[in-house]
């Protein structure tokens, strides 16, 4: 029998000394705390409670994933992080100050890749460096330079429509880390891509992710997505989406396509799929 799998209870993020609840992390820096956050939007048929009591830390230089059945809040706690929706209750901070309005110092990457028609790769990804009144002349180079990295170097002039769904994706990851954000947030960001495509781009991104030093919140629908890419992933319950448990990834050394296959990976994804099981999303399997 293999060991048992370390799980937190996720009601507690992972680093925090029990009984200290958003205090900082015995390890390393907070890069985001979401402290028994809840959303509920109203309507005239009633509220709809998306997100309830979620309570998450994630230090610099991590990678966690959020995986949870569709409508089960994921995105909107990404947009409560990136200060685009207001909590209803509890508290989010990104670099110890709180959340009130939209980050600045993120990068968002959404599922659609929202590239203007009418602009070019480059002068696509530039538009970060615009609305953000930073100089254009300096983040020029990083531009190219992040451009080339994901094979786009042939591509930059270019129009949106003239390129594969694949290769505009690349162009909005640039576009989300062009000026150097310590924080990625993507919701879904492979999403609309086929799943040769798909693996592909997990592979790529995650030495991207990487090689610049950058804190990732994943949102995917994909339990080996989360386990490939992450140093931890959320299991998120349906509507109202809790925190259902937090699974730590130890997985050791570089990654690779072949290591979905291996049974330390498939520990892991099991694990998963059992705990939707349990929730009721996945319908458990006959088993021998
Ligand atoms: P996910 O990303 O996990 O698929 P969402 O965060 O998009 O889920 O949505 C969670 C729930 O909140 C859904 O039931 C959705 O219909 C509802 N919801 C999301 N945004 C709004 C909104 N702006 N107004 C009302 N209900 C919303
Ligand atoms: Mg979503």
């Amino acid at each position: 029998m293999s060991q048992p799998l370390k799980i937190d209870d996720g009601r507690r993020p992972l680093e925090l000394v029990p009984g200290q609840r958003a205090a900082a992390p015995q390890t390393r820096e907070v890069a985001i705390c979401v402290d028994q956050v809840s959303k509920r939007f109203g309507s005239k048929r009633g509220d709809v409670q998306a997100v309830s009591d979620a309570s998450l830390t994630i230090g610099r230089g991590e990678f966690v994933s959020i995986v949870g059945p569709s409508g089960c809040g994921k995105s909107t706690l990404l947009n409560m992080i990136a200060g685009l929706m207001p909590v209803s209750d509890g508290r989010i901070d990104v670099f110890g100050k709180p959340v009130t309005g939209p980050v600045h110092e993120l990068g968002v990457v959404f599922q659609q890749h929202l590239l203007l028609p009418w602009r070019t790769i480059l002068s696509n990804v530039l538009l970060q460096i615009e609305v953000r009144k930073l100089d254009r002349a300096e983040y020029l180079p990083r531009a190219r330079q992040l451009l080339q990295r994901v094979g786009l170097g042939d591509f930059i002039d270019r129009f949106p429509d003239e390129l594969s769904g694949g290769m505009n994706q690349r162009a909005a990851i640039v576009r989300g880390l062009v000026h150097d954000p310590d924080v990625l947030l993507m919701d879904e960001p492979f999403g609309a891509l086929d799943a040769m495509t798909r693996d592909q781009m997990c592979l790529d991104f995650h030495q991207l992710s990487r090689e610049q030093g950058k804190t990732v919140l994943f949102i995917t629908h994909s339990i080996s997505e989360a386990v490939f890419l992450s140093n931890r992933v959320v299991v998120m319950s349906p509507r109202p989406g809790r925190i259902e448990e937090i699974v730590p990834i130890e997985l050791d050394g570089e990654r690779h396509v072949d290591m979905r296959d291996e049974a330390e990976f498939t520990r892991y994804t099991r694990h998963i799929r059992r705990t939707f099981e349990r929730m009721g999303v996945l319908k458990e399997e006959r088993r021998r």
